[in-house]
């Protein structure tokens, strides 16, 4: 696909709106766009795209199923009181950064559609010393819509969602900017990958997820991998790209390919499968320790059930969770790359082995289905 295109589909993405637990917008662009890619495309309870393309396994054999989830949703505001001036106050979900907040142009989702507000704040001549030196409380942040206290109140209800806007922006070089690229680019590269696999042949069953959620608690892939149940699922979402201020030990490289992961989130064999993948393709690819929670959505899948080998591609991003999210291109192309040859070369024999690899010598751990 060309830089055009990816850049085209991720704007899509970036500009769909898709708060957790309100991602029916980002939801049915995915849903569209996954149309002649998937032999079945399906929408869950909790609002998790699932997408699944069959396998072919060898003769007499059974298929075994792979999940790869990307989550959909993204970090906003919800309404938690209107004043009598019509200002909103509101309350994050998600990792909000009240720094990056303000005076910046937000959506109000209401009952008729959505409304457009800016992320206001008192004048800084009007607050103390101390105050200008610290970010606000939520308290002191508030929404403008524009409507006095009675007409405010006709539309907007307590509970209705924000969306933070910005358009995609390509920088120089190979970069984009925008808000969500968390993690709209790794929802993009599943998307990109389904198109290197279109009419190619697998052994194995692939259930692309699109998961709700991930942002308050990896809701959707608490349940979607409990529905699934997976033989091995791998987790593509963003990590810290370097940048001024974030050293080499806490971010990577942007535009040197997706970070495998390393720790005792992730499984051992799978990790060095990914990582021969990528060495053998010659995809470019870094890798991170994650020593404990890898705070995606593959700390969710990993103790689905009966315990599911599960790896994690990241994605480095700069400025995350600010609608100035900074993505290299390459970064998302190498990752659809590496996940597209990884299901290709992917035998339902060796994931059978990665049921009961860890103890050794090996017991037969799989439990019962
Ligand atoms: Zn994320």
């Amino acid at each position: 696909m060309k830089n055009e295109e990816i850049i085209q589909l991720i704007s899509e993405l970036s500009s769909a709106d898709g708060v957790s637990g309100h991602e029916g917008s980002v939801a049915s662009i995915v849903y569209k766009s996954l149309s002649s890619l998937a032999d079945t495309i399906s929408i869950d309870p909790l609002g998790n795209v699932i997408a699944i393309k069959k396998g072919f396994p060898k003769e007499g054999k059974e298929p075994v199923k792979l999940m790869l989830a990307a989550h959909l949703d993204e970090i906003g505001l919800i309404v938690s009181s209107l004043d009598s001036k019509g200002f909103l106050k509101v309350m994050p979900i998600g990792g909000v950064d009240r720094g990056i907040i303000l005076g910046k142009k937000v959506w109000v989702h209401t009952k008729t559609g959505r409304i457009p507000g800016v992320v206001a704040t008192r004048p800084p001549h009007l607050t103390t010393e101390k105050e200008r030196n610290q970010l606000p409380d939520w308290d002191d942040i508030f929404i403008d819509i524009g409507l006095e206290g009675d007409r405010c109140s006709k539309l907007v209800a307590i509970g209705d969602v924000c969306t933070l806007q910005n358009e995609v922006v390509q920088l120089s070089g190979q970069f984009i900017a925008g808000k969500a690229l968390d993690n709209r680019v790794g929802v993009a590269s599943l998307i990109l990958m389904l198109n290197h696999l279109k009419q190619m042949n697998h052994e194995v069953d692939v259930y692309a997820v699109f998961t709700t959620q991930e942002e308050v608690g990896f809701r959707g892939a608490i349940t979607s991998a409990y529905g699934i149940w997976p033989e091995v699922a791998v987790a593509v979402d963003v990590g810290f790209a370097q940048q001024s201020g974030v050293n080499e030990r806490l971010g990577k490289e942007s535009g040197k390919g997706p970070v495998i992961a390393k720790g005792p989130n992730i499984h051992p064999q799978l990790e060095k499968s990914l990582i021969k993948m990528a060495q053998r393709e010659r995809i470019p690819h870094q890798t991170e320790v994650i020593a404990a929670n890898s705070g995606t959505d593959a700390w969710a899948i990993q103790v689905s059930r009966c315990g599911i080998p599960t790896a994690l591609l990241s994605i480095p991003l700069g400025n995350m969770h600010s609608t100035a999210e900074c993505c290299h291109l390459d970064d998302i192309r190498f990752t659809s790359k590496l996940l597209a040859e990884f299901v290709l070369r992917l035998s339902c024999d060796e994931v059978r082995r990665w049921q009961n690899v860890i103890i050794k010598p090996s017991i037969n751990s799989r439990c019962k289905r």
